[in-house]
């Protein structure tokens, strides 16, 4: 069996087609959907994936403003810069670009976010609802692209077992509520580094996301016949037969394709849908900033 592809570029053009009329709505109410980045550093990646956020807005229509501070910034600069973006009522969503310096605590922060501004969805208000099993609030991005990726390619999760590879707080812990959720209903297990033969519990799984960040850990054997295979990995691989000196590898090995059903590629898969999930919270965000004047 050759996988059929998870494409995550594909699909999120399709989820950025539907957002061009919802944006020309706002626009006739005389609202343009705003998002501030926030980032702290030089973090090489950190700027790539910032590149690609205020490039997706620009093709949008969606405002952008990007704010960077230096490594050595403090945290009450950061605290100060939110505090402000709170309060700016033409400004609809806020992202603190991770990782923060380790000099800075990256949870409380996320905590100071206004929640109906926070399109990451790590807000302990909105990850809360998530828990409660309402899934109408600000959703995260990486693991919400991966749901829409699923029902784009009809993947049928009812009643299916699921295992999660990870169980950050970003990806892996989130991703596993929504699979398990009401109207989804695959059965989840959450794999973590202290898991006991993580390859059998794969084997066993209808669907398998991988939110570890170790290359190419999940291999063929893992995986079941037709399985579906999600890849969240996005890993920096030293390979000197390329120019820069390095590729971008995934968790999953890419010989799994002779394997699985469906198998997302790494770059192209679950990437893309993280930043049209951080563009369609942002609108949704805006959506959300009119009706609420409208009842005030
Ligand atoms: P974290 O480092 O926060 O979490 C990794 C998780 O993997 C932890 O829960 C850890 O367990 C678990 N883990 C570590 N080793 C094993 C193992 N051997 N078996 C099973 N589980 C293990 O990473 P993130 O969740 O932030 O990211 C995961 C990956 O996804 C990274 O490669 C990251 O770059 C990528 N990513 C991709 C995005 C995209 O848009 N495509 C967006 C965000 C992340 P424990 O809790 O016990 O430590």
């Amino acid at each position: 069996m050759v996988a059929k592809r998870l494409d995550g570029k594909v699909c999120a053009a399709q989820v950025e087609s539907e957002l061009v009329e919802r944006i020309s709505k706002c626009g006739s109410l005389g609202i343009t959907p705003h998002l501030a980045v926030v980032i702290v550093g030089d973090d090489p990646a950190s700027h790539v994936y910032v590149g690609s956020k205020v490039r997706a807005c620009e093709r949008l229509g969606i405002k952008s403003t990007h704010i960077e501070l230096p490594a050595d910034a403090t945290e009450q600069q950061v605290r100060e810069i939110i505090e402000s973006l709170n309060q700016q009522n033409d400004l609809h969503g806020i992202l603190v670009q991770s990782p923060l310096p380790s000099h800075m605590d990256e949870e409380s922060l996320t905590d100071m976010i206004e929640p109906s501004k926070d399109v990451d969805g790590f807000h302990p208000q909105n990850l809360g609802r998530l828990v409660q099993g309402r899934l109408d609030g600000m959703l995260p991005c990486t693991p919400s692209g991966v749901m829409r990726m699923l029902s784009w390619a009809g993947v049928d999760t009812e009643g299916k077992t699921a295992v999660v590879l990870g169980r950050s707080r970003i990806v892996g812990m989130p991703q596993s509520l929504l699979l398990g959720a009401k109207g989804v209903d695959s059965t989840v297990t959450v794999a973590h580094s202290r898991t006991k033969d993580t390859r059998k519990l794969c084997s066993n799984a209808d669907i398998v996301i991988a939110a570890v960040g170790i290359p190419e850990m999940v291999k063929p054997d893992w995986i079941k016949e037709g399985a579906v295979v999600v890849d969240v990995g996005i890993n920096r691989v030293d390979d000197s037969s390329r120019e820069r000196g390095w590729r971008l590898a995934g968790d999953v090995h890419p010989d799994v394709a002779q394997k699985a059903g469906w198998l997302s590629p790494v770059p192209g898969g679950v990437g893309p849908m993280t930043i049209a999930m951080l563009m369609e919270n942002t609108v949704r965000a805006a959506e959300l900033s009119v009706s609420e004047e409208e009842h005030s």
